[in-house]
């Protein structure tokens, strides 16, 4: 499907290395719409589509450029079965909750695989495993079984697999599927527009003001809805509190070529240091398949080296695989929710206006797909078993244990920020190229840093919640370690719950 070649050694996912350009509309002031969809990753344009498909007049907003946050720089593997994510679920809730999850996630795979056949988006069927890579991860690997075969799935106990790395045991389910994001984007892109949609890059909105009509405020002006969908990753209305009921995780992803054989299958370990596995059809004519290893994630903005993780993937790549190339490195960051069921629904006090789908934990091919069908239904009236048992979740125990234990360490990040940027002392010097620090002046947090020649000097407090930034050594950017917002070193907003840049001093 896709055109252009691929660059070596480049920091941006294959995907988007390689995705040809997308066409999109011009923004239209006072625009007024029956649907406002905000962001344009999987859930906004398959969001955009089936209300598109309903004959109404929906328009997608998006902040930056399609697929420029989480689906451009997923790995892509569209799978029932979600490493360990299933036991931990069945640890959270119950099999009734687990089952309706499952039922979702089939629902949204069977819709996307139909989608892709239908226009002629290519898709690679492949195994599923998660595995042991330790002997201590066998039980893991029993439990994720179990849950398996309890929610209905027919996976299989194997005890070895034809793998280059170490696997003390995996779980198997067949007839999976893998994809390139950027394909399925750019098909949803052209199928939403030719059924009426507006798609427009580059148009942050800054808030939402529910109503009637509901009033859109965006860095460009003001649009109006009927009904507004928030398909941002993190919502980026605070009420509801969901940026304290998810966490944002980092994690990391690199492409290879490597000579010889690769593994038939998509793999990922049960156990830490997390190890993603798949493959990808993307040499020119006669090349073989490229290999994808992710891995070794973190909530955003509290490592100390991301450029140190990417290392050792590296590392880890070149010892099972020798003479492994690495052409690509990059990185992308998808919210945990507390219960590990993600959230979907209208926001509280919004008069039942303004919805939003968030908290994939990492398994977005798959929930968007479900968080995108139970708002149709929702909207356009329908009733979806599932989606109905799903909005019935509550919040047990063990979430609020897990939610005060999350809280309490963004708290810790909070105080352990200001007190290391009042401890510093301005620097005499600009940062070294690639450096960041933060330190403050009079008692304002702020950040310095040099990124190809050019030294910037910004607000180190995220306009969010306040948190203090970290640098980011691999990407070169602000992180903040509260809930996920990042930054550009000049300050631009990237991605997370907050909508303005930082104020920029120098
Ligand atoms: C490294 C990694 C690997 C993964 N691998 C897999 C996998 O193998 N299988 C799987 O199922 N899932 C995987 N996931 C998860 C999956 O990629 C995500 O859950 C999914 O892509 C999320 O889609 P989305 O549309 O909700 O969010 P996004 O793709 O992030 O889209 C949100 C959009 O909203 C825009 N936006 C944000 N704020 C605003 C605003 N104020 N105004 C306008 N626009 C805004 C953003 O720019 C963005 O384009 C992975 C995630 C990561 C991080």
């Amino acid at each position: 499907m896709a055109s252009a070649s691929i660059t070596l050694t480049n920091t941006m996912s294959i995907w988007r290395d390689r995705a040809a350009p997308i066409e999109t509309d011009a923004f239209v002031p006072d625009g007024d719409y029956d649907l406002v969809v905000v962001g344009a990753g999987l859930t906004g344009l398959v969001t955009g589509l089936l209300f598109a498909r309903a004959g109404m007049r929906v328009a997608v907003l998006e902040a930056r450029s399609v697929g420029a946050a989480t689906t451009g720089n997923t790995t892509a593997k569209l799978s029932l079965l979600q490493g360990k994510h299933l036991s931990e679920m069945l640890r959270h809730t119950s099999v009734k909750m687990g089952q309706a999850y499952v039922d979702g996630n089939r629902e949204g795979m069977m819709w996307l695989l139909r989608y892709c056949e239908e226009h002629g988006v290519p898709v690679q069927r492949k195994t599923a495993f998660s595995y042991a890579s330790s002997p201590g991860a066998v039980d893991r690997v029993n439990e994720e079984y179990r849950a398996g075969v309890a929610l209905g799935l027919d996976v299989t106990r194997e005890s070895s697999i034809d793998v280059p790395f170490p696997v003390h045991g995996a779980v198997a389910l067949a007839d999976q599927a893998q994809f390139d994001p950027m394909d399925v984007l750019a098909e949803l892109a052209r199928d939403f527009r030719r059924h009426g949609g507006t798609l427009i890059e580059d148009v942050r909105v800054q808030r939402v003001r529910p109503g009637d009509p509901n009033r859109i405020l965006t860095n460009r002006g003001l649009v109006t809805a009927d009904k507004v969908v928030l398909a941002t990753g993190m919502p980026i209305m605070n009420r509801g509190l969901y940026f304290a009921k998810e966490q944002a995780q980092r994690s990391y992803a690199l492409a290879f070529r490597v000579p010889g054989r690769l593994p038939d299958g998509m793999f990922l370990s049960v156990d830490l240091p997390t190890r993603s596995v798949r493959t990808a059809p993307m040499g020119e004519a006669g090349d073989s398949d490229y290999l994808l290893i992710g891995g070794n994630g973190h909530p955003v903005g509290r490592h100390p080296s991301p450029l140190s993780l990417v290392n050792d993937l590296t590392r880890w790549t070149e010892l099972h695989f020798p003479g492994a190339e690495r052409t690509h490195s990059w990185s992308a960051q998808d919210y945990e929710p507390v219960g590990r069921v993600p959230f979907v629904g209208w926001m509280p006090r919004s008069r039942g206006q303004v919805f939003f789908a968030s908290g994939y934990d990492k398994w977005g091919m798959t929930n968007a797909v479900a968080a995108s069908l139970t708002l149709a239904g929702d909207i356009l009236g329908g009733h979806i078993p599932w989606a109905q048992t799903l909005h019935r979740r509550t919040t047990t125990l063990q979430d609020a244990g897990s939610f005060i234990g999350a809280n309490a360490a963004v708290g810790v990040a909070a105080v352990r920020g200001y007190t290391r940027a009042w401890l510093r002392q301005m620097p005499a010097d600009e940062p070294a190229e690639g450096r960041g620090v933060v330190t403050h002046d009079g008692v304002r947090p702020i950040g310095m840093s040099t990124v190809d020649g050019a030294s910037c000097t910004v607000s180190a407090v995220c306009p969010h919640l306040a948190g203090v930034l970290s640098w980011n050594n691999l990407e070169l950017s602000w992180d903040c370690p509260l809930h996920g917002s990042r930054f550009s070193a000049s300050g631009r907003l990237l991605e997370g719950p907050a909508t303005r840049d930082l104020r920029r001093f120098a």
